[in-house]
């Protein structure tokens, strides 16, 4: 079946009615770059950068972080390589750097919260991020965005930080900047945030969670833990709305973003980017291929 899947690899997936959608890779590690290009992969939509910090048992300098973020804009140059700012805390605790324990890490001091607390932590990779994009078309995104001063206040540390690599004849570039959607705040202030990013990506994972009061992990509340859920195809909606009417792109990296099912749904609320584990993305390839036109029901 994976041979059949193997003609896509090479396939720009449009839908009948001529939008280009692009399926690109979800990746934690380099050991994941030759996967993911097998699988044809059209960029990169999410880099984690936890795994960085994690195989260390120490925060990665800037240098060490250099190069993993080099190699992989120019691995995947032209296309797009979507670097996430590290999402720390709630599930996600880190060697080298102090977390306090909390009664609810879920809605605690984590993502883009805790980076903009630890300056010793974030402008490193920012710098790390700059110096990168010197090298292919590199974009910076933010995790767990709830109001638009985290995006005002990362604009002026990556303002200043250019400003000081500028002068100290450093080679570097300002990425694009984007935010992933994943609090119930920022789709309801999407239109508000759309005017201060170039991108979108709705991370489903999370945003399913806080828009269902249901934590992702608890199996309990597997039955509402649904992304099919119309409450959350709702929010997704508003943010894709929003993304159109400010002319910006908007994306999808949760796990649903390989969901069979949910492929066609996001696709025709008009997601300009799927991204994924790479072993998913022919099949998904083949998916939006097969998509009816617009407006025509699918067999089912
Ligand atoms: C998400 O929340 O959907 C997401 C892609 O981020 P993570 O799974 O790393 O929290
Ligand atoms: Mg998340």
């Amino acid at each position: 079946q994976q041979s059949g899947l193997l003609a896509y690899r090479h396939v720009e997936p449009g839908t009948r009615d001529g939008r280009k959608i692009q399926v690109a890779a979800n990746m934690g590690s380099l050991s994941e770059l030759e996967s993911a290009q097998q699988a044809g992969a059209m960029g990169v939509g999410l880099f984690r950068t936890e795994l960085l910090f994690m195989e260390r048992q120490r925060v990665p300098t800037e240098d060490e972080q250099y190069e993993v973020y080099a190699r992989l804009a120019r691995a995947f140059s032209p296309w797009s390589v979507i670097i996430r700012t590290l999402d720390a805390g709630g599930d996600k605790p880190l060697p080298g750097i102090r977390l306090p324990k909390e009664e609810n890490p879920f809605l605690g001091w984590r993502g883009i919260r805790m980076s903009l607390d630890c300056p010793e932590v974030f402008e490193p990779q920012l710098r790390a991020l700059l110096r990168a994009a010197a090298h292919g078309n590199l974009c910076v995104m933010l995790p767990m965005v709830a109001d638009l001063q985290e995006i005002r206040r990362t604009k002026a540390i990556i303002g200043r930080l250019a400003a000081e690599l500028s002068s100290a004849g450093i080679p570097h570039a300002i990425p694009k900047l984007g935010i992933m959607i994943e609090t119930p705040a920022a789709v309801l202030t999407a239109d508000l945030l759309a005017q201060e990013v170039d991108f979108f990506s709705i991370g489903t994972n999370d945003l399913t969670q806080y828009i269902m009061a249901a934590d992702r992990m608890n199996p309990r509340l597997a039955p509402l833990y649904k992304t099919g859920h119309p409450a959350v195809i709702q929010a997704i909606r508003l943010v894709c709305e929003a993304a159109k009417r400010a002319h910006i792109s908007v994306g999808v990296c949760g796990e649903a973003a390989s969901s069979p099912h949910m492929i066609p749904i996001f696709v025709n609320l008009g997601v300009d980017e799927l991204s994924m584990s790479p072993n998913a993305i022919l099949r998904a390839k083949k998916i939006i291929m097969e998509m009816p036109p617009p407006g025509e029901p699918g067999k089912g």
